[in-house]
């Protein structure tokens, strides 16, 4: 997070209004629950969060190895390198001992060869990691995109998916960060970039989603609607701070999930916390 996101951006009378600083993630934890964009954004000193899952700590490593397997020379990308950059990167918490720790690194190890072996590993990508931002009439974005390549000439958004959970049909399609990242990626290469692509590395599954023009702009127009939302939400908050009315808490099955959970009555009545590594192993 920037640290421009988390100042109140409130607007000045008898100036034009300053562009909403704001990523991806932050406009989606708005939609998922307003107590918890509170308490992730505006509360200060933050409430503590919980430590650190294990399919976070999952996540974490399948990107970074996926970031550092680019940097290595072609010759060099091979098997015995990418089993290397698994076992210097790991992340060893959140698991609920060193046995399953070990087990999923062995897996995860699998699972990232398997999806580089379907990979072209001899095309260097047009970026690994990019930060890149966007600017609309009312708001600045923010994020990074995982991987950007570079295809016949067409530029393609790649983004990395970890979870255990199969990718839905649709998940490309209504992504307002894929879509915002392929606005940012056209404007900074003066090229155009209309695929954007969601990578379930666990399963090597692709699901594409090819954009025009009118589905850009509709997404814009919904980044920015949720903008003038959560301009509105900060400014109730400086006023009113934690009695404001709009940060209501929204109880749902993420709330067993939910970072801010031991901070939150009403999520605690939405059933027992998750074991950190439940998303790994549901069946414990
Ligand atoms: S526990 Fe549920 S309702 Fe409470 S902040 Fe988290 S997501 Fe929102």
């Amino acid at each position: 997070m920037s640290g421009s996101e988390t100042e109140t951006q409130t607007e000045i009378p008898g100036l034009p209004a300053r562009l909403y600083s704001a990523s991806p993630s932050k406009l989606s934890m708005w939609l998922d629950c307003p107590r918890a964009y509170r308490m992730r954004y505006l509360d200060r000193p933050s409430p503590p969060g919980r430590a650190q899952r294990a399919h976070t700590s999952v996540g974490l490593v399948v990107h970074n190895v996926l970031r550092d397997f680019w940097d290595l020379p072609e010759h060099a990308r091979t098997p015995d390198a990418v089993r290397e950059l698994v076992r210097t990167s790991w992340i060893d918490v959140g698991f609920r001992d060193a046995e399953q720790s070990a087990r999923w690194r062995a897996r995860i190890t699998d699972e990232v060869l398997d999806y580089l072996r379907e990979s072209d590993r001899s095309t260097q990508p047009a970026g690994i990691e990019r930060t890149v931002g966007l600017k609309t009439a009312t708001l600045a974005l923010t994020g990074r995109i995982d991987r950007l390549d570079d295809r016949d000439g067409e530029l393609v958004v790649v983004d990395y998916k970890t979870s255990r959970r199969p990718l839905g049909r649709d998940d490309a399609r209504t992504s307002l960060a894929l879509a915002f990242y392929a606005q940012a990626v056209a404007r900074l290469f003066r090229r155009a970039c209309t695929r954007v692509e969601l990578h379930h590395v666990p399963t090597g599954e692709v699901v594409a989603h090819e954009h025009t023009p009118e589905s850009l702009e509709r997404k814009a127009a919904e980044a920015e609607s949720i903008g003038r939302d959560l301009r509105a939400a900060d400014a109730s908050y400086a006023e009113l701070g934690v009695e404001s009315p709009v940060f209501a808490p929204r109880p749902s099955a993420l709330c067993r999930w939910c970072d801010y959970r031991q901070h939150c009555p009403e999520g605690q009545l939405m059933g027992p916390e998750q074991q950190s590594w439940a998303a790994l192993e549901p069946q414990e």
